[in-house]
C-alpha cells in the first residue's frame, strides 16, 4: 500500500509505500504524552518505502536513555509524525498524520497494556501484551 501524510501546517510530508509490519494501538506512558493522553494508534512501514517529500522533520532523542527513540516532528506546528525505534528497522507512523486515516483500517494488537489507564479502550477479541508481543 502507499501511504501519504503530512503534518497539521503542512511544512513536513512524507511518502510511506510497502505492507505495515505491524498496526497497534500503543498505550505506554511515552506515547501518552505524545497522543494527548489515549493510546497512540500507529503502522510499522518499511524504512525502503519511507521518505519525506516536503520540509524535514526536527528530531528529538532523550539523552538520558541508553537506546532512546528517535521522534520526528515538525518544527513549525509541532505535530508528532514519525518514531524510530533502535530495536525496530522501521518508520512507526502515527496514524492520525495520514492524508486518510481510515487506511489503517483496525488495529491488529494492543501493546504495552502494563501502562494502560482505565479511560482507554481495547476493542473486545483484540490480541494485547503487557510490553511488546516477542518481549
Ligand atoms: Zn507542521
Ligand atoms: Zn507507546
Amino acid at each position: 500500500m502507499k501511504l501519504e501524510g503530512g503534518c497539521y501546517c503542512g511544512a513536513v510530508r512524507y511518502v510511506a509505500e510497502g505492507e505495515p509490519m505491524m498496526k497497534a494501538q500503543c498505550h505506554c506512558r511515552e506515547c501518552q504524552y505524545i497522543s494527548g493522553g489515549g493510546p497512540n494508534m500507529f503502522m510499522l512501514m518499511p524504512n525502503e518505502g519511507f521518505s519525506y517529500t516536503k520540509g524535514a522533520p526536527r528530531k528529538f532523542a532523550r539523552s538520558d536513555l541508553d537506546r532512546p527513540v528517535i521522534r520526528e516532528f515538525c518544527a513549525e506546528c509541532g505535530t508528532h509524525l514519525v518514531s524510530r525505534h533502535p530495536d525496530y528497522p522501521a518508520a512507526i507512523v502515527k496514524i492520525g498524520t495520514l492524508d486518510q486515516p481510515g487506511l489503517f483500517g483496525t488495529p491488529q494488537m494492543a501493546i504495552f497494556t502494563i501502562d494502560k489507564q482505565e479511560f482507554h479502550q481495547i476493542p473486545a477479541g483484540l490480541p494485547t501484551f503487557h510490553q511488546m508481543p516477542n518481549a
